[in-house]
C-alpha cells in the first residue's frame, strides 16, 4: 500500500513536466507518451491523493496540460494512422484518453477488464452482496442488466464520456470493446436485494472493499 502511495506521489510531481514536454513532441510521440502515462493517472482514483497537498496540486496541473493535448489527439480524424497498426497500443491509447479526459474510476475498471479480456470482472452491491468474478462474455444473463444505448459521436465534443469514448473506439477499429460498452455504462440489478445501480457504482463499491490494495 505505502509502496503504491509513494509511486503515485512521484507520478504527481512528474506530471506537469510531462505535460510541458508533450506540447513539444511530434504527433506520434505525443500519442506514445499519453498511452504510457494513462494507467498511472487512472490509478490515482484507487490510491487517491489527499486534496490540499502539494502532490494533489501538481497532479491537477499536469492533468490540465495533458487534457489539452489528449483532446487534440482524440478529435484528430487520423488518430488511427497516428497510433500505428498495433491493436493493443491503439486500445491502450483509448484507455489512457479515458483516464485523462473522463472518469478515472471508469478508466481503471475498463483497463482491468480489457487486461483480462472481459472474462474476470468484479462487482459488489451496496447491500454487501459481492461477486468476485463475472464474465462479460458468458455471464451477461446472470444479472439483470439494462444496457444503455450510446449515441453516435460528432467527432468533436468530449462532453459525453460514453459517446466520445465509443466514437474513439470506432476510429481505432476496436469493435470488440464497443460490444461491451452498453453493459458497463448500463444499470445492473442485485440478485440478492434487487437494488438497481450503475455498473460503475458497483465497481467503485468493490474498490472500496480493498480490491487491488486500495
Ligand atoms: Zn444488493
Amino acid at each position: 500500500m505505502s509502496h503504491q502511495a509513494r509511486y503515485y506521489d512521484a507520478t504527481a510531481y512528474i506530471l506537469p513536466h510531462l505535460a510541458v514536454l508533450c506540447t513539444k513532441l511530434p504527433l506520434e510521440d505525443k500519442a506514445f507518451l499519453i498511452t504510457e502515462i494513462g494507467l498511472a493517472i487512472a490509478a490515482e482514483r484507487v490510491w487517491p491523493l489527499k486534496p490540499d497537498t502539494e502532490a494533489f496540486r501538481e497532479f491537477q496541473e499536469g492533468l490540465r496540460g495533458l487534457r489539452r493535448e489528449t483532446e487534440k489527439l482524440v478529435t484528430n480524424p487520423n488518430i488511427a494512422a497516428v497510433l500505428g497498426n498495433n491493436p493493443t497500443q491503439r486500445e491502450r491509447f483509448a484507455l489512457s484518453a479515458l483516464a485523462i479526459l473522463g472518469n478515472r474510476t471508469h478508466a481503471y475498471g475498463t483497463w482491468n477488464m480489457f487486461g483480462n479480456e472481459w472474462e474476470y470482472c468484479i462487482i459488489a452491491c451496496l447491500c454487501g452482496w459481492k461477486e468476485e468474478v463475472i464474465s462479460f462474455r458468458t455471464d451477461k444473463n446472470y444479472f439483470c442488466i439494462e444496457p444503455v444505448s450510446i449515441a453516435p459521436w460528432d467527432g468533436k465534443s468530449i462532453e459525453d464520456e460514453p459517446v466520445w469514448f465509443q466514437g474513439l473506439l470506432h476510429r481505432i477499429g476496436d469493435e470488440e470493446t464497443i460490444r461491451f460498452l452498453p453493459f458497463v455504462y448500463g444499470t445492473w440489478v442485485c440478485p440478492d436485494c434487487g437494488k438497481r445501480a450503475a455498473y460503475w457504482d458497483w465497481l467503485a463499491k468493490f474498490i472500496g472493499y480493498g480490491w487491488c490494495g486500495g
